[in-house]
């Protein structure tokens, strides 16, 4: 038996893509020449306030931008940590580093003071773009000479703190010296964290030609998998700090001249009542957003009719939920997205654009063209037919180069031969749609976000009375999962769950958070060290629920 015997494609023709482009060329390639963009079309709705940018005012704002953290002192390759909530900012900010051929660093503006020194530590930031109410978190990064420009809009409460620039005093200034660096394809342009399949979170290192990619594979070409168009009006509540709403959303949506209406957070009324104003065509969603909707009898008083496509993607979606929803907006096709940080996204149902899609609930799609999908035996590494469960394993130009400064975390995620191993388990199956079933890596998904257990044990095993530790998943209805910890107490301790649980939670966002402590005499471990995770999962559900 083969390694590459059974490799599963689209059924869609493979077409040519521009990864030659710089991302930002690439983006708004219909502006330059005569490619037909129009620039006074919607691109950015501020969901906060209302205020429109205009595809011409995006590019002009970018540039702007661009010469003003080019005068700090940003050059090409330096890595800028954007630490934003949803905000037309946050676009304008990527879309300006990028530009200058630097790399963007996104990070969760709720981080604590620990977590954001952590990132930006190992990803060398030079400049944190962030919001007056977080510069408290960083004041060590300031004192050790990373510049901080704040993003601020008339209700801050919180003023401006010494040593921090304002973006809109950066801006005023213009395009002076605006330089147009020559940018590789090769060269890093996002760098999400993410645990991948083992260990603590690493910077996910995205190129030019990996992003550009990734959008070509959902919105190029005819009948692409996302049948975006400049008519559609698409929600952005999903966090733009991850790849999810940054590539297939924001980025994919420019490609194709749609208008992105960017909110905050997920506040149920306040999405409802945008939906209505602004007759929103695509929503995309995450399964925890789907419960909500599903439970909630508010949706019944907003008019939903707009609604064409609803997505889901980040984590599974259970049928049931995938079929309540549907009711619920009358108009609307389903689809799921399945990907990771470090493939791109990888599996994609079908939107054509006269012929709604009708695939199975459950499934997240099938393979996005100009990719190549495999399913492998995990124990066997050999590759199997449809309908055969095994570690899905994914090979294109959209992967990720690696991780920063990892050169053996890479090697054990992308193989000599190119595959990533994504650490999913799943199927293909008759009509070519994926099915994930399972996962086999470590990773804990709370509500989509992604909680590494390596992290919270390295926090655990920091404290002096703790001797050993293990973090595991808790299913649970609403998160999905949660992070629950197995703790070996140091000889003669009296710990209790609620110091332990207090002492690591204070150092983490909220959904890292420890839900539960329990104590055992050791960690389960094979001869190798490894945490023995499955068997601490299944005394879980034997011994403790
Ligand atoms: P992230 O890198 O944070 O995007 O996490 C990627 C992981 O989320 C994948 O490897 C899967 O475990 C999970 N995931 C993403 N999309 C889906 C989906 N549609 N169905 C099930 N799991 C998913």
């Amino acid at each position: 038996p083969s390694h590459d015997e059974f490799i599963f494609r689209s059924k869609l023709p493979d077409i040519s893509i521009p990864n030659h482009l710089s991302l930002t060329d690439y983006v708004f390639q219909k502006f330059s020449g005569d490619g037909g963009g129009d620039s006074t079309a919607t691109c950015l709705i501020d969901g906060a306030n209302g205020r429109i940018f205009t595809y011409g005012d995006v590019q002009l704002s970018l540039r702007r931008i661009a010469a003003g953290i080019h005068r700090l002192g940003i050059r090409q390759r330096d890595t800028v940590m954007l630490l934003l909530p949803n905000s037309p900012e946050f676009a304008l900010c990527f879309l300006a580093v990028a530009y200058l051929g630097a790399v963007s660093t996104t990070a969760n503006p709720f981080y604590t003071q620990s977590e954001i020194a952590k990132q930006a530590k190992a990803s060398a930031t030079k400049m944190i773009i962030t919001k007056p109410c977080y510069v408290d978190k960083l004041t060590n990064l300031k004192n050790d000479g990373v510049l901080i420009v704040c993003v601020e809009d008339e209700n801050d409460a919180v003023p401006l703190s010494d040593g921090c620039v304002s973006l809109k005093e950066l801006t005023q200034a213009g395009e002076t010296e605006l330089p147009k660096p020559e940018i590789s394809p090769e060269d890093t342009v996002a760098m999400p964290y993410s645990s991948g399949t083992t260990g603590l979170p690493k910077g996910v290192m995205i190129t030019h030609k990996g992003l550009v990619t990734s959008i070509a594979q959902k919105v190029d070409g005819e009948n692409p998998n996302l049948n975006f168009t400049g008519d559609d009006v698409i929600i952005c509540f999903l966090p733009m700090f991850h790849i999810y709403a940054l590539d297939a959303l924001m980025l994919s949506a420019m490609r194709t001249g749609a208008a992105i209406l960017i909110v905050p957070r997920f506040e149920l009324n306040l999405v409802m009542e945008l939906i209505q104003r602004y007759k929103v065509t695509v929503v995309p969603v995450a399964p925890p957003v789907v419960l909500a909707l599903v439970k909630s009898p508010e949706t019944e008083r907003y008019d939903l009719s707009s609604v064409r496509l609803m997505l889901s993607g980040a984590a599974t979606l259970k049928k049931e939920l995938e079929d309540a929803v549907s009711l619920k907006f009358p108009n609307a096709i389903f689809g799921q997205g399945y990907g990771m940080t470090e493939s791109g996204t990888v599996a994609k149902s079908l939107a054509f654009a006269k012929n709604p899609f009708k695939t199975k609930s459950g499934a997240c799609g099938t393979v996005i063209r100009n990719a190549e999908m495999k399913v492998v035996d995990t124990i066997t590494g050999v590759s199997l037919p449809r309908n055969k469960p095994g570690e899905i394993c994914i090979r294109g130009d959209q992967l990720m180069k690696g991780y920063l400064n990892d050169p053996e975390a890479t090697a054990m995620t992308i193989d000599k031969d190119g595959w990533l191993h994504t650490g999913d388990i799943g199927f293909v199956d008759d009509d070519d749609e994926v099915f994930i079933v399972d996962r086999l890596k470590e990773l804990i998904k709370f509500k989509g976000y992604q909680v590494a257990p390596a992290e919270l044990e390295a926090l655990l095993i920091s404290h002096p009375c703790i001797e050993d530790a293990a973090v595991v998943a808790m299913k649970d209805e609403v998160a999905d999962e949660v992070p629950v910890a197995f703790v070996v107490r140091s000889e003669g301790s009296q710990l209790t769950e609620d110091v332990v649980k207090s002492y690591v939670n204070k150092q983490v966002v909220h959904y890292k958070r420890i839900k539960m402590v329990f104590f055992i005499e050791a960690i389960p471990k094979a001869v190798s060290g490894k945490i023995l995770r499955k068997e601490l999962r299944a005394k879980l559900e034997s011994e403790y629920l």
